[in-house]
């Protein structure tokens, strides 16, 4: 089977590729990339004013299931996924029952074997039960198919348990994905601790308390230089410990979610629960910090932390019990593009950090690239489309999505899986067979 994807603009940042070209895909992989091919057997699509980038590679995605289908399934996430342009996802270990041990990732391929509409890769937890107290055995998980650790919610406590996991990551080259918070810091709080804690009377929670856990990793990593990703950085102040370390040529990468740099927490007095988000949405010293990360590149990943629950969880206003985390497959493309439109990146930065730099991190050699010969997964989009979001054409199960209403510019029209096309203008066309 041939399909010709003819007059896009093709952004391949892997192989440096940025030109209006043709791209002609035999039999699930990618074939030829010129100007003006023809072929008379392909079934034609028309991209004209559309990017044709590489399938957008997430690296930090919940997608439940298991225990939780009251919250979200492979089915509904990856239906969501699809729809924001996904093709590859890593999903964070920290469902119930955690994924700490081999049976869990076999029972994980399982269920996505049947049910999944893009392909899955599972994270490890990095210590038994996400306790922090003793190593997983790394071997035997990256042998079953984990293709990263973590214990993404929790931060690992003790320096000395930092040191080891570093050293660990060696023996296995794979990589450790930090959620950086010292909880006793956080406290009871929700909201950034700024103006909010007045005018909303609720706790707040200091960016010290991810920042001291930056630093602290940092400078073990500095000393061990293992494998080291940071998520979700949140802080202007996270960012220039970023640079610094970068300056002294640490090893490590780090990520974004659009939380961080789309918005600042006055949504939060609009949207209520559904922005309560850590890190916190924060304020506009904060935010410009972060937007001022991107434009020096020193940050490698934009994610989506797509983080669903039940609308029960997610009633009422912003209490001390109800959960962190907003569901935002689709998006996280148009925010990441506000950051084109005001000038601090430019498309084919963006598509790097949500393509193959995470790729590579999760150690994806054949994901987040329009290679010749490789499987052709591809995301078109129109850069300049306008929609408003409306949670009710959204495929999650879940609506805590706080952009409700605002109107967003740049949507994913194409999403193609070894050469198939599994999403057209958010329709779900097919299911894929053995995604793996
Ligand atoms: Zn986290």
């Amino acid at each position: 089977m041939k399909l010709l994807l003819k007059n896009g603009r093709v952004i391949d940042p892997a192989n440096d590729v940025d030109d209006f070209l043709d791209l002609l895909i035999v039999d699930g992989k990618i074939s030829k990339i010129e100007k003006n091919i023809i072929d008379e057997e392909a079934i034609v699509e028309d991209v004209s004013g559309q990017i044709v980038a590489p399938g957008f590679v997430e690296m930090h995605a919940h997608l439940r299931d298991f225990n939780e289908p009251q919250r979200e399934t492979f089915y509904t996430g990856t239906s969501s996924a699809v729809c924001g342009g996904y093709t590859s996802i890593g999903v964070m270990p920290n469902s119930d029952p955690i994924i700490d041990n081999v049976k869990m990732v076999e029972e994980f391929f399982k269920r996505a074997k049947e049910s999944a509409l893009c392909r899955l890769y599972p994270f490890g937890a990095v210590t038994v039960g996400r306790k922090g107290e003793e190593i997983v055995d790394m071997k035997a998980l990256k042998e079953a198919g984990v293709v990263a650790f973590s214990d993404d919610g929790n931060a690992i406590k003790e320096a000395v348990m930092m040191r080891d996991i570093l050293e660990a990551t060696k023996e296995v080259d794979l990589v450790v994905d930090l959620h950086c918070e010292d909880k006793a810091y956080t406290g009871k709080g929700v909201v950034n601790a700024g103006k909010l804690v007045k005018e909303m009377n609720l706790p707040g929670i200091s960016s010290v308390a991810e920042d001291v856990e930056i630093a602290r990793n940092l400078i073990i990593q500095e000393e061990i230089n293992g494998h080291m990703h940071i998520a979700h950085l949140g802080s202007e102040r996270s960012i220039d410990l970023v640079r610094l370390f970068k300056q002294r040529g640490v090893n490590f990468t780090c990520e974004l979610i659009p939380h961080q740099f789309s918005r600042t927490e006055e949504i939060v007095k609009e949207k209520g629960v559904r922005a309560k988000v850590k890190p916190p949405f924060r304020g506009v010293k904060d935010v410009e910090g972060i937007r001022q990360g991107i434009k020096e590149r020193l940050i490698d990943v934009i994610a989506t932390d797509h983080c669903p629950y039940a609308d029960s969880e997610i009633e009422g206003g912003i209490t001390a019990t109800n959960l962190f985390g907003l569901s935002g497959f689709e998006t996280t493309l148009p925010l990441a593009l506000e950051m084109v439109r005001l000038g601090y990146a430019d498309y084919s930065y963006i598509i790097r950090c949500m393509t193959v730099n995470p790729a590579r991190i999760m150690r994806l050699a054949n994901r987040g690239t329009l290679s010749i010969g490789a499987d052709a997964d591809i995301t078109v989009f129109d850069p300049n489309k306008k929609w408003v979001v409306d949670l009710k054409e959204f495929k999650s199960k879940s609506s805590n999505n706080p952009y409700d209403g605002d109107e967003m510019i740049g949507k994913v029209t194409l999403t193609i899986i070894g050469g198939e096309i599994v999403c057209r203008d958010w329709n779900i066309l097919k299911q894929v067979e053995k995604a793996f």
